[in-house]
């Protein structure tokens, strides 16, 4: 049997009417609104089939997850977002998160035998393109191919196929609007292209069965699915006032940075003993942009900044509150933050300031309070000397990937460790890190800073570090880990 003829997947674009996405010229052809949420464990259970074939699978699959920031997580029971049947003649999957649906049901079928060993991994590749969103790439507007259609209704309305016509017309012939695509350039590498025929072809042009991804595939799934990147940044010795150090930054993807402050070496020059600091981004150039801030009365000698580039992902979201002054009632200022979208469960909220002035005592306390699927609210203790804060909220899904944990630490004891073991963070997470609660006296100068130490696939060291007779009554942060 030749490769043309064994029968080709019979992926169809689900029916949908929301409005398609503005089309944005970039890798292969993926339609936008079938993505998964960005860094997904996707449940995936087999319906049927021996170990053999299901390990088979794995070995091929696991081949996009070089490229995508998703992973795959093999199940025998409960619900499962990809589910996969063996038997029959055709090989097929859903598109992308269209493949949730009836448990009972499959998601991808796979026409696995002891005769496919040989020929089946870019058939798997090819599936699993689908269930991660990709479209066949022949379908695009401008493949340039101009069929000869008699010839292809022919061939595939006969064995091993036995489309009837409008099958054949709709998987080889109707091209998607560029509106509704993401993609680049053809791509006749791609593992989403059927092969094409010479003959098939009024203008010479073919293509034949590719068996790996190809550059471009890798490329552009690692752009739908991108990688999130953290990292701190420290500034040298600068001694600045008024002038913010500004320090750039590097691996970001996109504008969605958030900075934790991590580190502080800064005095006043005032008698009131004003200490004001802001940490912000800004873009510029194409490069995002660390400024550490001093006010008018604040000499910052040196800052340490967590960052985060949360890479547009729809599952984390972030906000800013202000603060000023005394609060309504009661020595707490509160505010209830909605989410832009709930969460299916109780995600992980971490607050911390951003931006801070005190005077005579220096002191603040940040936390999200009552956090549900839909919000929380975010606290700000308030003391008089508390004359301003900007407070930056970060949520996240509650899955195995992340794992956030607060702590205080006062007195002599200013380190802890933290044991994430029964988390599957696969792999060494980086960690962001982030002072959320302070009490220092205001009088000996603010030498404070977060560092980790010794992290590893299960568990991390955290110190703080004090210098230069600072007097940190108390410090607390927010710690993240997670594989960025
Ligand atoms: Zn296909």
């Amino acid at each position: 049997m030749g490769d043309e003829d064994i029968p080709i997947c019979e992926f169809q674009l689900p029916e949908d009417e929301s409005p398609a996405p503005e089309g944005t010229i970039m890798k292969m052809a993926l339609e936008r609104d079938y993505r998964w949420p960005h860094g997904s464990v996707l449940r995936i259970r087999f319906l049927n089939g021996t170990s053999d074939l299901h390990e088979r699978v794995k070995k091929h699959a696991a081949e996009w997850l070089k490229y995508a920031w998703v992973f795959f997580h093999y199940v025998s029971e409960g619900d499962a977002d990809i589910r996969i049947w063996f038997g029959g003649k055709g090989w097929s999957s859903k598109l992308g998160n269209t493949s949730r649906g009836p448990q009972n049901t499959p998601s991808m079928k796979l026409a696995m035998t002891s005769k496919t060993i040989d020929t089946e991994g870019r058939h798997i590749l090819h599936e699993f393109g689908h269930a991660l969103g990709c479209i066949h790439e022949h379908l695009r507007p401008d493949t340039g191919i101009i069929w000869n259609k008699p010839k292809v209704l022919a061939h595939y309305m006969n064995p091993p196929n036995n489309w009837p016509k409008e099958k054949v017309e709709h998987n080889l012939f109707q091209p998607y609007e560029r509106s509704e695509l993401i993609s680049s350039k053809m791509d006749k590498k791609s593992i989403m292209i059927y092969a094409v025929r010479a003959d098939f072809t009024k203008n010479g042009w073919s293509c034949g069965w590719n068996k790996t991804l190809s550059d471009t595939d890798k490329e552009f799934i690692g752009k739908m699915y991108p990688r999130p990147a953290a990292g701190w940044r420290e500034s040298g010795r600068l001694e600045t006032k008024d002038e913010p150090i500004r320090l750039k930054l590097t691996l970001t993807k996109t504008p969605d940075v958030v900075v934790g402050i991590r580190g502080i070496d800064a005095y006043s020059l005032s008698t009131q003993n004003s200490l004001n600091i802001a940490f912000s981004t800004s873009r510029s150039g194409g490069h995002t942009f660390l400024d550490m801030k001093p006010g008018t009365d604040t000499v910052l000698a040196n800052g340490t900044a967590s960052w985060v580039d949360l890479v547009n992902d729809k599952d984390f979201h972030h906000g800013e509150v202000k603060f000023a002054g005394k609060p309504a009632k009661g020595t707490k200022h509160t505010r209830k933050v909605t989410f832009p979208t709930a969460y299916r469960r109780t995600p992980q909220v971490m607050a911390f300031p951003t931006a801070v002035g005190m005077e005579n005592e220096w002191r603040f306390n940040v936390y999200a309070a009552d956090i549900t699927s839909e919000g929380f609210t975010l606290v700000s203790e308030w003391w008089p000397s508390l004359l301003n804060i900007t407070c930056t909220w970060i949520s996240l899904p509650s899955n195995g990937l992340n794992y956030i944990d607060p702590f205080i630490a006062s007195g002599q004891a200013m380190w802890g460790q933290i044991d994430f073991s029964q988390r599957n963070l696969k792999g060494v997470p980086g960690v962001f890190m982030a002072i959320s609660q302070l009490h220092a006296d205001a009088s000996k100068g603010l030498r404070v800073r977060l560092r980790p130490h010794d992290v590893n696939t299960s568990s991390m060291w955290w110190f703080v570090d004090t210098w230069y007779g600072s007097d940190i009554k108390e410090v607390g942060g927010v710690i993240w880990a997670r594989r960025f």
